[in-house]
């Protein structure tokens, strides 16, 4: 008997100019998988649990506005999710739905194809699910991380929860490491001239990580590039969690070489 295809979707909101479908589809036909991978747009993160027992979805990514909304709905959820605080990959298993979180491997993956993570200071701009991420990924590698935001007291919380410095952004000046990553929305399309920081402050540092992947060269990294520091750009991290979702999925090596050159070449059409 043909064992039935397997179902893979993204829910999230929006969900259209999502880069995943296109990626994961790839990857199950390059590893003969005989699955499909869908983009569901859904507005409630409390009906994601019914649409996947329903039309018996396998895995999921979770994406904005959803990371954080699922948590409560889910029979498990991983301690590193937990201490982040946000799920974006949930797996399907014998009734059970499974929640984890891939974006602070993604980041440290796209880190160290740069650099050696452990024994470095990284400065971390921003203070939302994509920093919390970091902070846990960069402890977790043996690096010290440093949280800057324009929000005090949403800065000031993370710092707690990890036991890690804290500056309020309009005193950057006076923060110090080796690397500096954003992961505010600065930056991205359409406000592509935008940047969270000046060229200034950028010649402080060795390194420039933009978690933002649209555009691919962001303002920020364009600065770098000038001041002669060398750059990591969002597209590595968003393939390293994509690629730590298939691991997670199917147990399988994903071919993450490919997976960069697909995305690459879509993001640079
Ligand atoms: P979030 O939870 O909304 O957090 C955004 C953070 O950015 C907040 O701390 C906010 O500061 C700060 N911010 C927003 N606008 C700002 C401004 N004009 N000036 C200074 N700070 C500003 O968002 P998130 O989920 O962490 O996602 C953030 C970014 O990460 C996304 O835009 C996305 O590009 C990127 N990301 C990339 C990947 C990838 O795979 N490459 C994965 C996940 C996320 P306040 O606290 O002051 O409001």
């Amino acid at each position: 008997m043909k064992n039935e295809s397997r179902i893979y979707a993204l829910f999230g909101n929006p969900v259209t100019q999502s880069l995943s479908p296109l990626m994961h589809n790839m990857v199950f036909s390059e590893l003969k998988i005989d699955a499909s991978y869908r983009a569901i747009r859904i507005e409630d993160a409390r009906g994601i649990p019914g649409q996947m027992r329903a039309l018996g979805i396998s895995g999921a990514s979770i994406t904005i506005p959803h990371k954080t909304g699922i948590m409560p709905y889910l029979d498990t959820v991983s301690d590193s999710a937990e201490r982040i605080g946000a799920v974006n990959t949930i797996t399907h298993t014998d009734g059970r739905l499974l929640g984890d979180n891939t974006d602070w491997t993604g980041l440290v993956l796209a880190l160290s194809d740069a650099l050696e993570v452990q024994g470095k200071r990284f400065v971390i701009l921003g203070a939302g699910g994509a920093a919390r991420a970091a902070v846990y990924g960069i402890i977790n590698a043996g690096g010290t991380p440093v949280i800057v935001n324009r929000t005090k007291k949403k800065g000031e919380q993370i710092a707690r929860e990890f036991d890690c410095d804290f500056y309020p952004l309009d005193q950057i000046r006076r923060v110090t490491g080796d690397c500096l990553i954003n992961t505010t929305p600065v930056g991205m399309f359409p406000d592509m001239d935008a940047s969270p920081v000046d060229i200034k402050t950028l010649e402080r540092f060795q390194w420039v990580m933009d978690t933002i992947y649209n555009p691919l060269e962001t303002r920020l990294l364009k600065d770098a590039t000038r001041a002669g520091l060398r750059t990591v750009s969002g597209d590595a991290m968003f393939v390293h969690q994509g690629a730590q979702q298939i691991r997670i999925w199917t147990g399988l090596e994903p071919p993450t070489e490919l997976m960069k050159r697909v995305v690459l070449e879509r993001l640079s059409e």
